[in-house]
């Protein structure tokens, strides 16, 4: 398949180079092959999460490290911050896991705001020992003010911030030492653009103290073996070592464009989509429009609300139809929203063309609307 008309947002496409990367020969875990792969992606890993603490390589997706920040960052309770689906989940993990939670939540396609932060937090001091947000809201578009956010946890003592950056790391900035961030968390199949099936996260020190507390961490996910052996160079079990390799070469290219290159690209992307949906309406005459507001918008993913009479599901499979794959709506937006994925390794090039296939397919449906 060419590459260019795969816009899920995660997972996203890989380049074929990156593909190619993964066939390689098995190594052993413990060895010095290994020592050696780890240690040479350590100062890329730090630069893309912004951080000098170091950055630890999962081999789960990236809700495994949703599920240690959770067990591992709090021994009191948890206030989840919810605004789409992902928000939700961080919710949900905690209610599994039996961590006492409350949520705090906006309308979906809303962002969060420091002040009702501050609120929630003043309203009930002592009560909380995390936070929990999700930075860019992959089932809404809405990319939340982690930095502002940040400065409200970091006010109050025995408080610690866990970021699902899935959807933000490699795409937008994310800044790990600059925010203050505790965890931040992101997979390989969204805005890096590598095969499904690692997670990377990087720990505050706070964070790891807080972890000494708990002694009922999780085995796989305990934040304390990962700090231990990203130290040695190692994994905490055996890692999906072809997966490793593709993770170096992309770290390379990455560094090759440049991070804050590719930061622009992204934005990009995302202000060509959002003219294209003002464009559409003025065209078509009927209401299209990005559902997180001005503002708020995530550079990496775009949920368009249709005018009534459109289908989400319909307009993806007629776009599936001509080679073009995007997204529905997540969850309960699925009838009336869509979403493009313009993150990863996608070019303008490639936007345009699968912008341009959405502008015939809904010429063809736009006759029947009321
Ligand atoms: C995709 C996604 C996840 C879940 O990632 P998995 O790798 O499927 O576990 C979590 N959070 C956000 C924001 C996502 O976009």
């Amino acid at each position: 398949m060419e590459f260019g008309r795969f816009f899920l947002p995660g997972p996203t496409e890989v380049r074929p180079e990156v593909l190619q990367a993964m066939v390689r020969p098995v190594i052993g875990h413990r060895g010095e092959d290994m020592e050696r792969l780890l240690s040479g992606m350590d100062p890329a890993l730090r630069r893309l999460f912004r951080t000098e603490r170091p950055v630890y390589v999962s081999t789960s997706s990236a809700t495994g490290f949703m599920e240690a920040a959770i067990t591992n960052l709090s021994r009191r309770r948890i206030l989840c911050l919810v605004g789409g689906a992902f928000g939700a989940r961080f919710r949900n993990i905690a209610d599994r896991c039996g961590r006492p939670a409350d949520t705090l939540a906006v309308e979906w396609g809303t962002a969060h705001s420091p002040e009702l932060l501050s609120r929630a937090l003043d309203s009930s001091p002592g009560t909380y020992d995390l936070v929990t947000v999700v930075h860019s809201e992959t089932s809404t578009g809405v990319l939340n003010p982690v930095a502002d956010l940040a400065a409200v946890v970091r006010d109050r003592d025995d408080l610690l911030l866990a970021v699902d950056g899935v959807t933000s790391v490699g795409g937008t900035p994310a800044e790990f030492d600059g925010w203050e961030l505790d965890f931040l968390l992101t997979g390989s199949q969204k805005a890096l653009a590598l095969p499904p099936g690692l997670a990377l996260a990087a720990a505050s020190e706070r964070a790891l103290r807080r972890a000494e507390e708990i002694p009922a961490r999780s085995y796989y996910f305990d934040l304390l073996e990962f700090e231990r052996r990203a130290r040695e160079f190692q994994t905490t079990n055996t890692p999906a070592v072809n997966l490793f390799y593709a993770l170096a070469e992309q770290l390379g290219r990455i560094a090759e464009e440049g991070l804050e290159e590719r930061w622009r690209r992204h934005r990009e992307l995302a202000e060509r989509t959002w003219a294209w949906v003002g464009e559409l309406t003025e065209r078509t005459g009927h209401d299209f429009s990005v559902l997180a507001p001005e503002g708020y918008r995530s550079p990496t993913v775009t949920a368009i609300s249709l005018p009534a009479g459109l289908s989400g599901p319909d307009v993806v499979a007629a776009a599936r139809k001509v080679g073009f794959t995007l997204a529905s709506g997540y969850g309960k937006l699925k009838p009336t929203t869509i979403r493009i994925g313009h993150m990863g390794d996608h070019t303008m090039p490639e936007l345009e063309a699968v912008l341009s296939v959405l502008d015939d397919v809904i010429d063809d449906r736009i006759g029947g609307l009321p």
